[in-house]
């Protein structure tokens, strides 16, 4: 064990994950360590990553961060699950919400008892039975209603950095965080062990620290560029690698999901804020050239254009470390899973969070960085193999990238999931992994893949009880949304009615 008590956490780069780790760290380890974040104005951040995920709730708890504030200053809006279109066919339409399938007292998984109502010619579609699913087709949503909704957010990432920055600049001296303005220029090794001494910016300042983390993004400047920690790519799986960005003008009200419409080479994104609308077109440079796919993009954008777009170029995949020597990764320098899913910022909070509880306080320990780098690695692998299957389980042959998708091979660990369920309408799942069961079922079934048979359970009630239970479910789901205010009516009260502006 090398003696490398930490004592100051040094933070390259001040985009959503530089923040959001600052954020965590001052708020939590605020009073045991000293905290820099280096970034630099000129380079600028990614500028995209709109879309969230349930868990931010938790973590902006965490954070000790008001909602309402957080609204009017993110330019929010609620998300209850993301809408796919045209993925599993042509015209097709399915959500995954982020609620529960059949909340309820079932003996086993609801979707069981679903199928047995299929096999016997009713039940309707699956999306009945998920009061956030039924809550978005309505464009409903309150925060305060019972039963609760699961959600998630829309937030503007440049306003979301800018809002996080205020939070950690205004606490008292000692739980502050220091900001320093400048381009890092070179990144400063020891000699004798490798790991990583100090920043020197461009201006000649010298910025040292005992723990570094690499949050500058797809440069990946320390971990990459100057430790040399390598790249597993998962293009093969992934083929998406490029994306256009653009935002326009609010048509309409806002809705309380992503958009994800499958497109020729790939899909494009909206994700409605509270005064404007994200737009995104992701593509596979192999199968659409970069001015085919913008073409493309800016004839399906529904309202103007408030600048040109902009190309982003990602590979997917992850950095064979998240930590190596004193260096942690964050963000996008750790690695990417393409935004199918709005995962990555997530996958922030996560990491961060597994750094608190790992935290080197008294040195960095073999151990420590090993099960570090083992729990990071877990939980990217099965979030790329829950985005892999909305690829790998089309139908679609009617472009080159559609074929590739539906006949590429997968990881092992997803083609013995979808073996499972398409045997057995069982979903393979570990204790600890992000998307539960029903977020699995949800896509499967929303793209086709049909179990040839299902757990005996379902049979157990009579076809009598199961109609009534399911009827019974259903209308409860429907007098819940009933009793729900409008999504956009719920956003105007409930941000914009106490905002100082
Ligand atoms: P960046 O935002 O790139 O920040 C890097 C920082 O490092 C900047 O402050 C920069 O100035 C600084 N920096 C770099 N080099 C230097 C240097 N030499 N000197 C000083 N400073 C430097 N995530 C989601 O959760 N949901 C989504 O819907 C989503 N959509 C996405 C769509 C696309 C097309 C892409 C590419 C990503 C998407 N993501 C999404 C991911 C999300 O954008 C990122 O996870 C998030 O923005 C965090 O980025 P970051 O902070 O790691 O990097």
């Amino acid at each position: 064990m090398q003696n490398n008590r930490i004592k100051k956490v040094v933070i390259a780069g001040g985009g959503t994950a530089g923040w959001l780790t600052a954020a965590a760290l001052s708020r939590q380890l605020g009073g045991l360590i000293d905290i820099e974040l280096v970034e630099s104005d000129a380079i600028g951040t990614v500028g995209v990553g709109e879309s969230t995920i349930p868990t931010i709730c938790s973590f902006h708890a965490l954070l000790g961060i008001d909602e309402a504030e957080f609204m009017r200053e993110t330019q929010a809006t609620f998300k209850l699950g993301i809408e796919f279109e045209n993925w599993g066919r042509d015209g097709d339409r399915y959500v995954h919400g982020f609620g529960q399938l059949g909340k309820g007292n079932w003996m086993g998984e609801f979707h069981q008892f679903w199928l047995h109502a299929q096999s016997l010619g009713f039940g309707g579609d699956i999306g009945d039975y998920c009061l956030e699913t039924q809550a978005l087709n309505a464009r409903k949503f309150a925060t305060s209603e019972k039963p609760s909704l699961n959600y998630a957010y829309h937030l503007d990432a440049t306003r979301y950095a800018r809002y996080l920055r205020r939070r950690c600049e205004a606490r008292d001296g000692a739980r502050g965080v220091v900001r320093t303005e400048g381009k890092i220029r070179q990144v400063v090794t020891n000699r004798e062990n490798g790991w990583i001494d100090s920043l020197v910016l461009e201006n000649g300042a010298v910025v040292r620290g005992d723990l570094f983390i690499d949050c500058t993004g797809f440069r990946a400047l320390l971990m990459g560029e100057t430790l040399g920690c390598g790249f597993e790519d998962w293009n093969r799986w992934l083929p998406t690698d490029s994306a256009f960005a653009v935002q326009s003008e609010l048509v309409g009200e806002a809705r309380p999901n992503t958009r994800a419409i499958a497109r020729s080479a790939g899909w494009r994104w909206q994700i409605p804020l509270q005064s404007r609308m994200g737009n995104g077109m992701v593509f596979c440079s192999d199968y659409q050239s970069d001015d085919a796919a913008r073409a493309q993009f800016l004839a399906e954008i529904d309202g103007a254009p408030l600048f040109d777009p902009r190309l982003i170029r990602y590979r997917a995949g992850r950095r064979h470390k998240a930590w190596d020597k004193n260096c942690i990764a964050l963000g996008l320098s750790s690695g990417f899973v393409e935004p199918l899913e709005s995962t990555s910022i997530h996958l922030i909070m996560i990491g961060i969070t597994r750094l608190m509880q790992l935290f080197p306080f008294d040195g960095i320990t073999p151990g420590l960085r090993s099960r570090f780098n083992t729990l990071s690695r877990d939980e990217l692998e099965k979030v790329r193999d829950f985005v892999v299957l909305h690829y790998k389980a089309t139908q679609r042959e009617d472009s080159e990238f559609w074929r590739y998708c539906k006949h590429m091979p997968v990881p092992d660990s997803l083609a013995e999931r979808m073996d499972l369920f398409r045997e057995s309408a069982q979903v393979h799942r570990t204790a600890d992994e992000l998307f539960r069961s029903d977020s699995w079922v949800q896509v499967m079934l929303g793209q086709h893949l049909q179990p040839q048979s299902y757990h005996p359970m379902g049979r157990l009630m009579s076809e009598a009880q199961l109609r009534q239970a399911l009827q019974h479910l259903q209308g409860n789901i429907n007098a819940a949304v009933a009793r729900l205010p409008g999504h956009q009516q719920f956003i105007d009260h409930y941000c914009r009615a106490a905002s100082p502006e």
